[in-house]
Formats: C-alpha cells, structure tokens, sequence
C-alpha cells in the first residue's frame, strides 16, 4: 500500500520539540532582536565615546550650575565670590559624596566651594557636621593666612541655600566624614 509501517504513538509536537533543541527557534527571536539597520551604519565606538563624553559633560555642567546657583555664586564656607564681569572665578562645585564612588550629580550633594576650600575639603581638612557647622581638622596648620581662611569658621555655619531642598543630604555628610575626613 506504500504507506509505511503503522506508529503505534504519534506525537504530534515532535518536530516543534526538535527544532526548538536544535537552537532554530532562538536564532529567529534572535534575528527580531537584531538592529535592522546596516551595520555600516551602527554607531562606531568613537562615535559612542563621544556620545558619553558629551553626556558626562552635560551632567557635569548642569550639577556646577545647579550647586552654583543654589549657594548664590559664593564659597560656602568663606563668601568667596570673585567675579570678572559676570564670570565666577576660582568657584566651583564639589561633590560631597565623591562621583567616583557613586556619588550623583544633583544639587543635595554639591557644595559651592572656592578652589581653595574645595581642595581642602576633598583633603579632609575641613568637615560638616549635621547641622552644617563647619569643623578643621586638628591637623590643619599654618600662620596667619590659614587663621584667616581655616580657624576664623570653626564651629561656624555654612552659607546655605535659600530653599531647604536644596541642602546636603545627611547621607552624603556621613559618607564624606567616614571616608574623607581627617580628624
Ligand atoms: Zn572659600
């Protein structure tokens, strides 16, 4: 009759089973997920480098002007607030909690500080405490310009933001006296 020999068991999910172990099945998902453009035209990884520069540069610039505009174009701890014609000079906007342990760009853990106070800040040298008091370190010395930058703000608060939201969090404080200061 040309038929064949009779199955006893007929599975009728067999083939289906079979492919999907042969991998077919996941090569065409695979193949919806593949950028449908040429890949001639895919971005080159210049391209993608540049791409995350100018972004780090964008956040970067929008964290100084936030921080900045939050403490009023001064130095939080001494006033600072130099200016040729409408151009800051010598201001700049730290980070509380360091970027480069996951500290965010948002204006709650930014100082508007002096390049003078921000490196000593990032040296331990000078400390917030949680009601913004400012402490020196016990290791900070020198004549009569440290007197009048460092030890005249002991125990004196920080300029702080005209709104409360814009404050440093506690967090970001505690980070930067676990990790940073130097008694
Ligand atoms: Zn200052």
């Amino acid at each position: 009759m040309g038929r064949g020999p009779q199955r006893t068991h007929y599975y009728p999910n067999m083939p289906f089973w079979r492919l999907k172990s042969d991998g077919f099945w996941q090569l065409i998902n695979t193949e919806n997920c593949i950028n449908l453009e040429k890949p001639s035209k895919e971005p080159t990884s210049k391209q993608l480098d540049f791409d995350l520069t100018e972004f780090n540069r964008q956040r970067d610039l929008k964290f100084r002007q936030l921080v900045l505009r939050a403490y009023n174009y001064q130095c939080a701890i001494c006033g600072f607030d130099l200016r040729h014609d409408s151009i800051a000079i010598g201001l700049e906007a730290a980070h509380v909690k360091w970027k480069q342990h996951g500290g965010p760009c948002i204006v709650n853990n930014g100082l508007a500080l002096c390049s003078l106070h921000h490196s000593a800040f990032d040296m331990g040298s000078i400390e917030l405490d949680s009601s913004f008091k400012i402490k020196i370190s016990s290791g900070v010395n020198g004549h009569q310009m440290v007197e009048k930058l460092f030890w005249v703000f002991e125990g004196k608060n920080i300029l702080l933001p005209r709104v409360k939201e814009d404050y440093v969090h506690d967090r970001f404080i505690e980070w930067h006296l676990q990790e940073v200061f130097r008694q």
